[in-house]
């Protein structure tokens, strides 16, 4: 079979475009290297839906942040995907920094950032009461929020993959040629698959694929960002995201409620070598802890329940490459999207989708397109009548298996079986939140492995936690 659009990478960005094509009648594919959807910069970044006043005027990052900053919700409520519209402040704490609070304030004008605003000490420490008494003033930007970024990746997935678009994870692009008639001839080392588009979404690795057409008009510098998570006993200590004023490496160490109520802190900022290098070092997580302290100093270090690291794919221009590659005009690239990628995701997708349109005029829509989908069951969400009600149906809901989060056996079933199912132990873990917890699946890890081995009929030693040899059990001692 030919396919019409073949998608590279199943991250945010290309689940969101593969969202976009199913509604044609097109035949897409979306091709992912890992055996999971969102699994690269997707899971491990601040999960800020940034309000916009950061991005030069003009620019692709400005303009796309702003619109998908204004379709977040709404897709949010379509995917059933956790979204809160928290607002956000840049907070000052001398004049040289209100300076910067003022450029930016006028750059979100121009960006056409809605209900910005500049705000003194007073108003801000009424806001957030736990800001460092230091400060001197605040940009406040109400349209930001805070949304739960790999749920929106598997979200858009699952609707993309039930509205007809194949998705074939373990699928890492290795080499693209072209076939006779001009299409491309896409190869992993043990498949094939050929497309007539291709729309490179590869993250950190799309200058990769792109010069395998031949296009090196760019490159990725991996930056890394490390982060401390706060256990939901923190809860409350701010309201808001709250930024320092920005510097040439990125929007500076912020803290954040997360939608699950935990609090977020970071990220640093470090150039490296390793586009997979998801270490955390001691140096990186001491300089988050120190500069935190400076917006907000009275958090506690005891409340810390893990640490982690997120890729920025930084791309050699400052600004987002989208658009057709001069080395093939049916080859797509959308590469560098550094933040805010996930904040403009939405509205890239319908970018792309416009460029995929104007390529092949008068597509159809398809007459069952369904662009909505169903909430998972959320049994920590459910009132006692609501439990009972969903236990008398279905018994395995009446069975916890992580005490942190609350999450059921009833629930990890419907992740494993869901149209992209989890097939590990982390995927598990994005979908339903177990593990997520206070003692991080030091409780319900074996249970997840058994329950994992039982649906995919593989033995214990079978199970991953995210694939490739990443094994819990590695044999019998007797
Ligand atoms: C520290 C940090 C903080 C951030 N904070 C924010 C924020 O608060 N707000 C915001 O808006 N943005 C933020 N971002 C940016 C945002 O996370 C990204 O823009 C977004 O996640 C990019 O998504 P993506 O789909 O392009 O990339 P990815 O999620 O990396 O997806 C690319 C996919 O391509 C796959 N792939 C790679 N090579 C191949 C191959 N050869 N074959 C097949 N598949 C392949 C990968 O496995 C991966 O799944 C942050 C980023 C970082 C790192």
């Amino acid at each position: 079979m030919v396919y019409d659009v073949a998608i590279v990478g199943a991250g945010v960005v290309g689940a969101l475009i593969a969202r976009e094509l199913s509604k044609y009648e097109i035949k897409t594919v979306l091709l992912e290297k890992l055996n999971d959807v969102a699994q690269g910069t997707t899971k491990a970044n601040s999960a800020i839906v940034h309000a916009g006043y950061d991005a030069v005027p003009g620019t692709f990052k400005a303009a796309l942040n702003v619109e998908g900053t204004r379709l977040m919700s709404s897709l949010c409520r379509d995917l059933s995907v956790p979204y809160k519209n928290i607002g956000s402040l840049v907070v000052g704490f001398s004049q040289e920094d209100i300076k910067t609070i003022e450029s930016l304030f006028h750059r979100g004008k121009k960006n056409h950032v809605p209900q910005l605003e500049i705000i003194g000490r007073e108003r801000l420490l009424e806001l957030e009461p736990n800001i460092n008494g230091q400060a001197v003033g605040a940009l406040y930007a109400p349209s930001a929020g805070i949304v739960c970024p790999y749920e929106l990746c598997i979200a858009a997935a699952e609707n993309a993959v039930i509205n007809g678009v194949r998705l074939m994870r373990n699928f890492e692009v290795r080499s693209i040629n072209s076939d006779n008639n001009g299409d491309f001839v896409i190869s992993s080392d043990n498949d094939k698959v050929t497309a007539k588009y291709i729309i490179n979404a590869a993250g950190v690795y799309s200058d990769v694929i792109a010069a395998m057409i031949g296009d090196n008009s760019f490159s990725i510098t991996p930056r890394k960002g490390e982060y401390l998570l706060l256990d939901k006993s923190m809860s409350g200590i701010v309201s808001r995201t709250v930024f320092q004023c920005p510097n040439k490496m990125g929007k500076g160490v912020l803290i954040t409620p997360t939608v699950d109520n935990n609090v977020l802190i970071g990220p640093s900022a470090e150039d490296i070598e390793e586009r997979d290098d998801l270490s955390t070092t001691e140096s990186g997580l001491r300089s988050v802890r120190e500069s935190v302290q400076k917006s907000v100093p009275n958090f506690i270090i005891r409340d810390i329940i893990t640490s982690f690291t997120g890729i920025r794919a930084h791309g050699s221009s400052d600004d987002f490459i989208i658009g057709k590659s001069s080395a093939n005009e049916k080859f797509i690239n959308v590469a560098g999207i550094e933040s805010p990628g996930l904040s403009a995701a939405p509205a890239i997708a319908v970018y792309v989708e416009k460029i995929i349109l104007s390529e092949l005029p008068g597509l159809k829509v398809k007459e069952n397109y369904n662009p909505i989908r169903e909430k998972p069951v959320r049994f920590r969400e459910l009132s006692t009548a609501q439990r009972k009600a969903l236990i008398a149906k279905n018994k395995a809901y009446g069975r916890i298996v992580c005490r942190c989060e609350t999450v059921t056996q009833g629930e990890i079933l419907d992740a494993i079986r869901s149209p992209v199912g989890a097939t590990d132990v982390d995927g598990v873990k994005r979908r339903t939140r177990s593990g997520m917890g206070r003692c991080q699946g030091g409780f319900c890890g074996s249970k997840v492995v058994e329950i994992l081995a039982r649906e995919l009929g593989t033995t214990l030693d079978g199970v991953t936690k995210f694939g490739g040899e990443s094994k819990f059990v590695i044999g019998k001692t007797k």
